[in-house]
């Protein structure tokens, strides 16, 4: 139980995600989790369409997974990777190279998805630095994007949702192209590319590396674009000698319909980024993976006897590793295209009507994920308590309303949970 005083201590002195400590939004106690219900404090039981962002994709409480980690856990919990190694990583890293694009050979391990940004950034820069071309340091993306909160991830998201200006001074500088605008599955229009040329054009010889979100922009606008897009950065990062980070961590593990989102444009990184559904939604682990011919640049490279300058502290945890490896073969051995495509026809089929409200400016969905996008920002608080009392947990922001459930939600979860969007979108609030 939870009790009023246990709450009046949250509010106090807990911070939550991008909240203020002053008149903090309320936040609801959730006392356990089992496939894709959350039960409340209060006893309530609401249907999960956040998939605690993109990671549950098995639902909660799956006996496999606990038992993966209960076993490995009877073993042991943690030993440092410096000079030791154990099972559970080297079958991970052997999953993750195999299903990985071919080219894909060397598996670094992280704590979260941006710390694999970082990683991959510096795997980036000292590739350059190996290659005595020290210019080649910056980055280019495109805006609208999400890439973490630390600060070099912070520092190629967008500038504006990012709130560069607070972190002017501290913040590097990058290059930004426009947001893709044609749409997946539209007819492409190459006007869309001309933004990013351009200054490809421009800045290559300062280009470290191009970063973007394959396919769907996930926190930085929910928007998915079109595949020949990236099929062109990837011709223009060869063209000019940059290299191509791709950053999977919201996309990966089956969540747009194929394993990895650059699948949908036949697209190989040189480096890519995995994380959030990684270890199925357990805990926080992440991954940055890249090509023999960057991994042995590194590594010829003169600069600290050509080592790699990162390893944190519970790099490669034993109990992630083991939860990685059984939510991985949970999920190849489930019949994972047809539940992503299922969910994707009634999404489709169910969101439709959104787009009649006065409210709704755009309505979107692409796999597991849909999207009503409002006209205006939402009352956040207000929203989430209608949703609450309809049974579901969607947590919206700014504009945008969307979900991106568990692959095992039923027919029946999926339209009760498309019922309350269509109900809450549609109804006036404010
Ligand atoms: C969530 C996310 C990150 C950051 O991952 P954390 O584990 O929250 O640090 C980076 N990139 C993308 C695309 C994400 O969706």
């Amino acid at each position: 139980m939870i009790t009023a005083a246990q709450l009046q201590f949250d509010r106090r002195h807990i911070w939550h995600p991008y909240t203020s400590m002053h008149n903090p939004l309320p936040v609801y106690p959730v006392v356990s989790a089992r496939g894709v219900r959350l039960q409340l404090a209060d006893g309530r039981e609401l249907i999960d369409g956040m998939s605690s962002w993109w990671t549950a994709i098995h639902g909660y409480n799956h006996p496999r997974l606990n038992a993966a980690i209960e076993e490995q856990l009877a073993r042991m919990a943690h030993v440092m990777f410096g000079g030791l190694t154990h099972e559970p990583a080297i079958a991970l890293a052997q999953k993750l190279i195999e299903l990985s694009p071919q080219a894909i050979q060397k598996v670094f391990f992280c704590d979260s998805g941006s710390v694999s940004v970082e990683v991959a950034i510096k795997m980036a820069i000292q590739y350059w630095y190996a290659r005595k071309r020290p210019r080649k340091c910056k980055l280019l993306t495109v805006r609208s994007g999400y890439h973490g909160d630390t600060f070099q991830a912070m520092s190629v998201c967008d500038p504006e949702t990012g709130m560069h200006h607070i972190f002017r001074g501290v913040l590097p500088v990058h290059f930004f192209a426009d947001q893709p605008r044609v749409r997946f599955g539209a007819p492409w229009q190459q006007e869309d590319m001309a933004s990013f040329e351009q200054l490809m054009h421009a800045q290559h010889e300062e280009l470290a590396a191009v970063i973007l979100e394959p396919i769907v922009q996930g926190a930085g606008g929910m928007w998915f674009y079109h595949a020949e897009y990236l099929r062109q950065v990837q011709q223009l990062c060869r063209q000019y000698d940059v290299l191509l980070i791709l950053d999977e961590i919201a996309t990966g593990f089956g969540r747009t319909g194929r394993l990895f989102a650059c699948e949908w444009a036949g697209v190989t990184p040189d480096i890519m980024c995995l994380g959030k559904a990684l270890t199925g939604g357990y805990m926080s682990f992440a991954a940055t993976l890249t090509t023999d011919h960057v991994a042995s640049t590194i590594s010829a490279g003169e600069a600290n006897g050509g080592v790699f300058m990162h390893g944190p502290t519970f790099m490669g945890n034993p109990l992630a590793c083991a939860v990685a490896c059984a939510s991985l073969e949970l999920l190849l051995q489930s019949p994972w295209q047809a539940r992503i495509a299922r969910i994707e026809a009634q999404l489709k089929a169910q969101l439709a009507v959104c787009r009649q409200s006065a409210r709704v400016a755009d309505v979107r969905v692409l796999g597991a994920i849909g999207v009503v996008e409002m006209k205006e920002a939402v009352d956040m608080a207000r929203m989430q308590q209608q949703f609450v009392e309809k049974g579901v947990w969607v947590r919206p922001f700014g504009r945008l309303v969307y979900v991106m459930p568990p692959y095992i939600i039923s027919e029946e979860e999926l339209a009760q949970l498309c019922q309350a969007m269509v109900e809450v979108t549609g109804s006036r609030f404010d």
